[in-house]
C-alpha cells in the first residue's frame, strides 16, 4: 500500500457509502431513484471481505471492500488492502478472455480497497444449490470456457514471453494471498496447527495418522513447490463452489482475490474437490434413504464433463491460437512434425490431468481437517453421519494425492468415489 492509499483509506459504513454512490453518476444511473431510499445490506457470507447489496428503483449493486484484515477473524490477522486491485485486475481480466462469465465491474477504487459490480441476481452461491441437490445443466460448459478461456489465454501457449512475464509482475505482489494458500492448504492440515479443527472424536484418529503420514507429506510438499513455482497461468486461485453463482441457466464466477500466475491444475482441482465433496456429502443430506440418487448421478456426470470439456477446449485452443512462444511451430515442421506436437500435446494434458488430481486431493484434506470448512459437510448437523461422508472423502483424496499416477483418467477417480462411497469408517461399523 502507497502512502496515499494508507492516507484515503477508510471503512465504508452504510451512510458513507450511500454518500459515496450519490456522488457517482454511472451509479445512480443504474440504481434509479433517490439515494435516500435506496436499500444497503451487508451481505455476510463470505469470510475475508465487506460485501454490500445496494438496491434502487431501477437496478441493483454489489459493492465489495477489502478491510486491513481478515474479516472472519478481526484486526489480529492482518491482510493488506491491494488484495482489492488484484481482484479487480483478474475480474477486468477475466471478463475480456470469458465474456459474461463474470460478473461486470462498474467501479473499482484502489485507495478504498473498493469495487462495485453488478448484481448477480437471483443467483445463489452454486455450493448453496448443490447442499439443496440442484442439478445445473450449463455448469460443465460454462465453467470450462471460463477455464480453458481464462488458462489458455494467459499461458506461454499464447502470449509472447515478454507479455506473459509482464502479467506475472503484474500480480507478483498478491503473495500474501499465496501464503494463506500455502500455509491452511499446503501445509497446516499436516501438522499440529492451532486453527486446524475436525469432527472430533470421530476423525481424531486419522487427524493424527495424516500428521505422521510421510507418504503424504512428500506429496503435499511436492503439490506446494509446483503450485510455488510454477506460473503456468493467471489463475483464479480460489475456485470452489462458494465462489461461483449460478441460476439454472447462467453460471458466473466470483471472488478472484487469490489471483496470480501459478499451476493451471491448482483451478481445476478446486472445481473437481468440490464436486466430489458434493458428491461425498449428498449422502448426508437424505430425507430418505436414496432419495438423491439423480442428483449424485448427475454429479458424477459433471465431474467427468469438467475435466473432459476443459481439456477439449483446452486443445482446440492450442491447435487454433498457439501464438505464444512456448512449442515453437517453426521446431514440428510437416506433416511428422504436427503429429508428433499433436501426441505431446495430449502428454502435456496427461500431465495437467496429474496435477489436478493431486490439487483435488488437497483442496479435500484442507476442508476437513484445516481452518476452513464448507457448508456440504457442516450442514450435516448430525455429527457423526457428517464424520463418516468427510472420513470417506479423506479416503479418496489420500489415495488421489498418494497414488496420483494410478488415477490415468477422469473415470478412475469417479470409479473411486463411487466405491468409496460405500465404505464405512471403523466407527460407524
Ligand atoms: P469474500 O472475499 O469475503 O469471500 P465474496 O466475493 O465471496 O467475498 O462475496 C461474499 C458474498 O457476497 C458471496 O458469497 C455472495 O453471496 C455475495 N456476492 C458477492 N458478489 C456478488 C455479486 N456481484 N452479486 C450478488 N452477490 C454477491
Ligand atoms: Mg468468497
Amino acid at each position: 500500500m502507497t502512502l496515499a492509499q494508507a492516507e484515503n483509506y477508510r471503512i465504508l459504513r452504510e451512510a458513507d457509502l450511500r454518500d459515496y454512490l450519490a456522488g457517482r453518476p454511472k451509479l445512480t444511473a443504474v440504481l434509479g431513484g433517490v439515494p435516500g431510499d435506496w436499500s444497503i445490506t451487508e451481505v455476510g457470507d463470505g469470510n475475508i471481505n465487506l460485501v454490500f447489496i445496494v438496491k434502487g428503483a431501477r437496478g441493483g449493486v454489489a459493492v465489495k471492500q477489502a478491510l486491513p484484515y481478515v474479516r472472519l477473524v478481526g484486526e489480529s490477522w492482518p491482510l493488506p488492502l491491494s488484495r482489492a486491485h488484484y481482484e479487480y485486475l483478474a475480474l477486468t481480466r477475466q471478463a475480456q478472455l470469458a465474456p459474461g462469465l463474470v460478473p461486470a465491474v462498474l467501479h473499482h477504487n484502489d485507495a478504498l480497497a473498493l469495487t462495485v459490480m453488478e448484481l448477480l441476481e437471483p443467483h445463489i452461491i452454486m455450493r448453496k444449490g448443490l447442499i439443496a441437490g440442484t442439478q445445473y445443466s450449463r455448469f460443465v460448459d460454462d465453467i470450462t470456457t471460463f477455464m480453458a478461456q481464462t488458462l489458455f489465454f494467459t499461458s506461454d501457449l499464447a502470449l509472447t514471453a515478454a507479455e506473459k512475464k509482464e502479467g506475472i509482475a503484474a500480480f507478483a505482489g498478491n503473495h500474501a494471498l499465496c501464503k494463506i494458500t500455502e500455509d491452511l492448504i499446503f501445509t497446516d492440515p499436516y501438522r499440529i496447527a492451532e486453527q486446524n479443527r475436525w469432527t472430533a472424536p470421530w476423525l481424531d484418529a486419522t487427524a493424527a495418522s495424516f500428521r505422521e503420514d510421510f507418504d503424504l507429506h512428500v506429496a503435499i510438499s511436492r503439490l506446494k513447490l509446483k503450485f510455488m513455482a510454477s506460473p503456468e497461468a493467471l489463475i483464479h486461485g480460489d475456485l470452489h463452489t462458494g465462489s461461483i453463482m449460478v441460476t439454472e441457466s447462467e453460471t458466473k464466477v466470483i471472488d478472484p482475490e487469490f489471483a496470480f500466475y501459478g499451476p493451471v491444475g491448482f483451478d481445476v482441482g478446486a472445481v473437481i474437490a468440490n464436486l466430489l465433496m458434493a458428491y461425498l456429502a449428498s449422502s448426508g443430506h437424505e430425507r430418505s434413504p436414496g432419495d438423491r440418487a439423480a442428483f449424485e448421478a448427475w454429479v458424477l456426470e459433471t465431474i467427468e464433463g469438467v475435466w473432459n470439456e476443459f481439456a477439449r477446449k483446452f486443445l482446440g485452443l492450442w491447435r487454433s491460437d498457439a501464438k505464444g512462444d512456448g512449442y515453437p511451430v517453426s521446431l514440428f515442421a510437416g506433416e511428422a512434425g504436427a503429429a508428433r506436437l499433436d501426441t505431446e500435446r495430449q502428454a502435456h494434458m496427461a500431465r495437467l490431468f496429474q496435477d489436478t488430481v493431486g490439487f483435488a486431493a488437497a483442496k479435500t484434506i484442507r476442508r476437513i481437517l484445516g481452518l476452513a470448512h464448507n457448508l456440504d459437510f457442516e450442514a450435516i448437523a448430525d455429527e457423526k453421519l457428517r464424520a463418516i461422508c468427510e472420513a470417506r472423502s479423506l479416503r479418496l483424496a489420500r489415495r488421489m494425492m498418494v497414488e496420483a499416477s494410478s488415477f490415468a483418467t477422469i473415470d478412475a477417480v469417479i470409479k473411486a468415489a463411487r466405491e468409496v462411497r460405500g465404505w464405512q469408517p471403523d466407527f460407524a461399523r
